[in-house]
């Protein structure tokens, strides 16, 4: 008898990649699908603070060979990958001359091009399983029109349109695939940014203050609609997107 029918948990029995899983949002995303059963493996640029119980394996997704290299891990580890989740990103500030073309190129290589190379790298997995789904980490800067984040919002934006590409091309393989858009979240992500304030935890109260719901978006809250979004329970939905962030961007709410 399988694992999942005697627990009954909704990811028993499935291998879940978890791409920038070792920290924040990502490491959220990964203990949620391990409560559900999934073994998960995290694909990190800096697998060091992944939690013991994941397999780690150290890639950067804007290098293909050190991607294909972890993906093959994956697969020669677990025999099988069910589930990806695209996460891993990084930031930009500024508005559309605040960075040079080369900032450009890197940051569209992680959040947008990485994608790419970790699904491609995936698919002949994603292919064999019986309940293939992916999501990636947009960001309310996709829809929300942010001030002084031109490059960091256009790399979130086209998540979102390679989301709705992707669902299409793979929706007749079985492969289902959606995006989530975290508001502010509580992660080291936004740490680092409060350290460099000068009062950080006068900061922290404003930031929150400006949150439509007076305080930021916790990870596990991310994590718990990404879970939905891979798992059987949301077999019917594909090429979309949850908000996650208090309401700013259903509400049409401008950030203060
Ligand atoms: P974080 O910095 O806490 O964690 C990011 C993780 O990604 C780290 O473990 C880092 O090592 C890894 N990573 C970074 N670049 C990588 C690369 N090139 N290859 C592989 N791994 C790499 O950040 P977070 O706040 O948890 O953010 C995770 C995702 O959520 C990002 O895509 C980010 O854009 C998105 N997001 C965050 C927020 C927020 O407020 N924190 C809001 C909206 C969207």
């Amino acid at each position: 008898m399988g694992g999942r029918a005697m627990s009954g948990r909704q990811l028993d029995g499935l291998v879940a990649v978890v791409t920038g899983g070792a920290s924040g949002i990502g490491a959220a995303i990964a203990t949620a699908l391990a409560g559900e059963g999934a073994e998960v493996a995290v694909l990190d640029l800096d697998p060091s603070g992944a939690d013991p119980r994941f397999a780690a394996f150290a890639a950067d997704v804007s290098d293909r060979a050190a991607v294909d290299r972890a993906i093959a891990g994956v697969g020669e580890r677990f025999g099988r990958i069910d589930i990806l989740v695209n996460n891993a990103g990084i930031g930009a500030q500024g508005d559309i001359a605040a960075n040079d073309d080369a900032e450009w190129a890197r940051v569209f290589s992680i959040n947008v091009t990485g994608i790419a190379r970790v699904t491609a790298a995936a698919l002949p997995w994603l292919r064999k399983s019986p309940s293939a789904a992916i999501c990636n980490t947009s960001s309310i800067a996709a829809t929300a029109g942010l001030p002084q984040r031109a490059l960091y919002s256009a790399s979130k934006g086209a998540v979102l349109s390679l989301t709705r590409a992707m669902a299409a091309d793979h929706l007749r393989e079985g492969i289902r695939v959606n995006a989530v858009n975290p508001g502010t979240a509580d992660t080291p992500w936004i740490g680092r940014l409060l350290a460099s304030a000068p009062d950080p935890a006068a900061e922290r109260a404003a930031l929150e203050a400006r949150q439509p719901h007076g305080r930021l978006v916790s990870a596990a809250e991310v994590a718990g609609a990404v879970l939905y979004l891979v798992s059987p329970s949301s077999g019917s939905t594909t090429g979309t997107y949850i908000e996650v962030d208090g309401g700013m961007s259903p509400l049409r709410l401008r950030p203060a």
